[in-house]
């Protein structure tokens, strides 16, 4: 895939993104932007299936839980009944338990909006507080996920090795007015079609410009 490619390979998985169920996240982005919310619900669905991740927060967790003295009153205990059974309840109940504390302490009370300020909060890495800045904050960030690292690698857009990579090279190639969404392009694409284990390439919507698809193509034709 070529870099004059991107806004057209953009198009096509919009189209592909619009016509599929959204992201938790996304669609929470969609309906309202409570950046704690959003913080709270990202760190939660990191690992999880998104229809648990929507049972626990709509469910139980934010009907009992509107913001950080909420938060604060719980034990620890009483947050992992909460988010239970979201993927790594304990770990992540004990991060929401330190969370209130670390904010108030090393940002006066307010959520940060930098993804550098984001990581030093407890349960958050950079996936979570790039979507964070990118959602609750509507601001550019680049959202690299095991999806995004994989299909960018596929098309040949880049040649990275892990996530860190493919986000810093995303943030010197791509237009900044499509840093948002190019995390939303590829989860959904990535969990239906670009799967890890044999993408179904045969009449995939953005297979003229992979390098992956062209390459298998060729060699079948002994080109
Ligand atoms: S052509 Fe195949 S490898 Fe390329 S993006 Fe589509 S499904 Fe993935």
């Amino acid at each position: 895939m070529k870099l004059e490619d991107i806004p057209e390979v953009h198009r096509r998985l919009m189209i592909d993104f619009k016509a599929n169920p959204a992201p938790v996240i996304d669609l929470m982005g969609a309906q309202e932007r409570d950046p704690f919310k959003i913080l709270v619900a990202t760190v939660l669905s990191a690992r999880t299936r998104d229809e648990t991740t929507s049972q626990v927060i709509s469910g139980k967790l934010f009907p009992a839980v509107k913001n950080f003295a909420d938060l604060r009153a719980l034990s620890v205990y009483e947050i992992e009944q909460l988010i239970y059974p979201v993927g790594f309840y304990r770990q992540k109940a004990a991060a929401l338990k330190k969370m209130p504390d670390v904010i108030d302490e090393k940002f006066g009370g307010r959520i940060p909006e930098t993804v550098e300020d984001l990581c030093e909060l407890p349960g958050v890495g950079r996936k979570t507080a790039n979507l964070v800045v990118a959602v609750a904050f509507d601001k550019p960030a680049i959202c690299v996920d095991v999806h995004v690292h994989r299909i960018n690698n596929r098309l040949g857009l880049l040649k990275t090795k892990d996530p860190l990579e493919t986000e810093m090279k995303l943030r010197e190639i791509l237009p900044v007015e499509l840093w948002k969404t190019w995390n939303a392009c590829f989860v959904s694409f990535g969990q239906r079609r670009c799967t890890p284990r044999n993408p179904k390439c045969e009449g995939c919507i953005i297979g003229g410009f992979c390098d992956y698809n062209l390459t298998l193509k060729r060699g079948r034709e002994g080109k």
